[in-house]
């Protein structure tokens, strides 16, 4: 820590007022020039700010997390200490407000840019959304932003042709100890038996696909007797691609990373009753990809904070039975 000038030195002659401006831009820029991002959030608005961009927290090997830092570590770091002492600093700190909540900065603060540009009004947005959700969710496209959103899906929809991948996926389910299953065990589930699911209406079975085992088990919730089959699926798949959606979507990229990146499509699922008025944009999602010509949709996990991803395939046809490769059947 280096030695701060004591006695007279050229901010003397400031006033109080001024003493903060100085102060502000020099932290401001000490923020700008060591991360490359303004300040996101601070210790009073972090779980809303998580809470409202729940993929926030993982995107990009975890960007948001990896650049948190304690004001005293940024204070030895950074140039602040070659013109304040530490109990400058301290006195000066209240001085600089979060811009996302208006309060002054305590203890920690985390440097971030979304890799998009919100809409304006994209609080109105979620707040009308959730609340059509609950009330009336078989409206949906008649709110203007949902209407955006299916034309983005067409408009990827035409510049999107089918790939067929190499990777393992993975499979759980949660079978009586001592089974033998084959991969046809893992299948689309019976109508009859499907809940309402993130990606599926009641009785619309769907197949979720994981990336990863880890990611596997983190979905299946420490499901008993959980079994996991490891698979490729060399099968030619349009994947409607939440993950990346900038790659096809051109001028709409920002509104489907919006999406992607904020609770309408993130948020954790509460785990009870029949109510699951956080899956409705989700299933909202589906229909467009399904009436537009897309397999499978590639989504963020939710419950592992890395970049694994889910695929949920939504084309009925592509059985595991028929299309499943090199399957392997583990109980773990
Ligand atoms: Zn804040």
């Amino acid at each position: 820590m280096s030695a701060p000038a004591t006695g007279k030195n050229w901010r003397d002659g400031l006033t109080e007022e001024e003493q903060a401006d100085v102060f502000e831009e020099l932290f401001m820029h000490e923020v700008e020039s060591w991360f490359t991002a303004d300040i996101a959030c601070c210790d009073n608005c972090y779980d809303d700010f998580v809470a409202e961009w729940p993929y926030a927290y993982s995107a990009d090997d975890a960007q948001f997390q990896c650049q948190s830092i304690d004001l005293r570590c940024f204070y030895s770091g950074s140039r602040l200490s070659e013109s304040y002492t530490e109990k400058e600093f301290k006195k000066l700190l209240p001085t600089i407000k979060c811009p996302n909540c208006g309060e002054s900065l305590t203890h920690n603060m985390w440097p971030y840019n979304l890799p998009f540009i919100p809409p304006k009004n994209y609080g109105v947005i979620l707040d009308e959304l959730a609340q059509r959700a609950s009330e009336t969710p078989f409206l949906l496209l008649e709110y203007p932003f949902c209407t955006k959103v299916r034309d983005a899906i067409a408009d990827v929809s035409t510049k999107c042709s089918p790939s067929v991948s190499n990777d393992f996926l993975f499979r759980g389910r949660s079978l009586t100890a001592g089974a033998t299953p084959s991969i046809g065990d893992f299948d689309f589930p019976p109508a009859e038996f499907v809940e309402e699911g993130r990606y599926n209406h009641a009785g619309g079975p769907v197949l979720y696909l994981a990336s990863s085992e880890e990611v596997c088990k983190a979905e299946m919730r420490n499901a008993a007797n959980l079994h996991i089959a490891k698979f490729r699926f060399p099968v030619p798949l349009k994947i409607l691609d939440l993950m990346s959606p900038h790659e096809d979507a051109g001028d709409h990229a920002d509104i489907l990373s919006f999406i992607v990146f904020s609770a309408l499509l993130s948020a954790k699922s509460q785990d009870k009753g029949f109510n699951r008025p956080e899956y409705v944009f989700s299933r909202f999602i589906k229909d467009c990809a399904k009436s537009l010509g897309f397999d499978a949709i590639r989504y963020p996990s939710t419950r592992v904070g890395t970049a694994r991803f889910n695929l949920v395939v939504i084309n009925r046809e592509l059985t595991l039975a028929k299309h499943a490769a090199e399957s392997k059947i583990v109980c773990v």
